[in-house]
């Protein structure tokens, strides 16, 4: 499909790189391409950045119609620029599409909607080490009715803004609160999904643990309020014994593709990966037996996060010394090296622009 493309009659001024703040500094384009039903995709265009014109009535608004993506662009050594797996984020764009009956899209238009943008708004890639831009792809039911149907009336938006590391100071260790009132998603729900609605349910546990002095909450299922599922909007790892156990992907746990990287970068350096059940008290038993070796986040903004120290009820435990563990930190590492471009691409996750 042709992608029409209407350039902006003056360009915003580029932030400096050594501040930027997530998710704040949109650039000077977007990306849009029509669905209807009967007619199908049209209409792909690429379009001065601003805000979007939607009917009071629109789905989205109400019944919270709307799934989305996250990946990166990332500037390497010579200059030239490149994704992460990004056919990985549009296949799972398709399986959120599917559970909201959103329509699927094609994967080579989803992909050159991101491509052609990210080409057009190339000078918004930074240069500074650890710096990106960041893509947001994602999908709304447009239909102007307030009645409870799957809209016929779509569109697939690509934004992009570049971002800084995600933690200014480098990777330091965060605390973390088990949530035991609140939960993120249920089986049969929309957890596997990556869509806004289970963002909403995880804003007040979110605001609470961080007026309570922690970065993140510990979701555990919402069936038995007692296995671990992710950490905040990351998928979650443990290296418990020696071994990396990770909560498996029992329908309300997200299928991170930073979870599925590290994954295989662990399998490659010959650890045992186990995806299974874990519960809070599991973990907790091991920490106090001093087997909880390390913990850590995982998730396309951050990369990995690592856990210093994790609270439920009135108990609290430290993990490695409130300091990153050594398997945490290599898989930054060599995330990170494939990503920018310092270290070879062992698993053709990298898409050249
Ligand atoms: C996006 C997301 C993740 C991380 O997925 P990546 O593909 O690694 O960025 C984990 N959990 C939730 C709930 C998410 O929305």
């Amino acid at each position: 499909m042709e992608i029409k493309i209407t350039r902006a009659a003056t360009l915003k001024e580029k932030p400096d790189s050594s501040k930027l703040v997530f998710g704040k500094a949109m650039t000077d384009h977007m990306f849009i391409v029509d669905y209807d039903e009967g007619q199908g995709w049209h209409d792909a265009r690429i379009v001065p950045y601003g805000p979007l014109s939607i009917d009071p009535a629109a789905k989205v608004l109400h019944y919270g119609e709307e799934i989305f993506e996250g990946l990166k662009a990332y500037r390497t050594g010579d200059g030239s620029i490149q994704l992460f797996r990004p056919r990985d984020n549009i296949a799972r764009m398709n399986n959120s599409a599917d559970r909201l009956c959103l329509p699927q899209i094609p994967e080579e238009l989803a992909l050159a909607g991101i491509t052609k943008l990210v080409e057009v708004e190339q000078d918004w890639v930074p240069r500074e080490k650890d710096t990106s831009l960041y893509i947001r792809p994602f999908m709304i039911g447009l239909d102007a009715a307030l009645g409870v149907h799957s809209s016929k009336h779509v569109q697939y938006i690509v934004v992009v803004c570049p971002v800084g590391a995600y933690y200014p100071e480098g990777l330091n260790p965060v605390k973390i609160f088990v949530e035991e009132k609140d939960v993120r998603a249920v089986k049969g729900g929309m957890g596997m999904a990556k869509t806004g609605g289970n963002y909403a349910a995880s804003l007040r546990a979110g605001d609470l643990a961080e007026k309570a002095g922690y970065s993140q909450v510990l979701w555990l299922d919402g069936v038995h309020r007692k296995y671990i599922e992710e950490v905040g909007s990351m998928n979650v790892m443990f290296k418990i014994a020696g071994k990396i156990l990770t909560p498996d992907l029992n329908g309300s746990v997200l299928d991170g593709i930073t979870r599925r990287s590290c994954i295989q970068l662990l399998k490659d350096w010959g650890y045992e990966v186990e995806e299974r059940r874990i519960s809070a008290e599991e973990l907790f038993a091991a920490a106090e037996a001093g087997t909880l070796e390390e913990a850590w986040g995982t998730g396309t903004a951050a990369v990995v996060s690592p856990i210093g120290e994790l609270a439920m009820g009135n108990k609290k435990v430290t993990v490695s010394n409130n300091q990153i563990g050594a398997i945490t930190q290599k898989l930054y590492d060599n995330l990170t090296a494939i990503q920018w471009g310092r270290q070879e691409d062992p698993h053709n996750w990298i898409l050249k622009l």
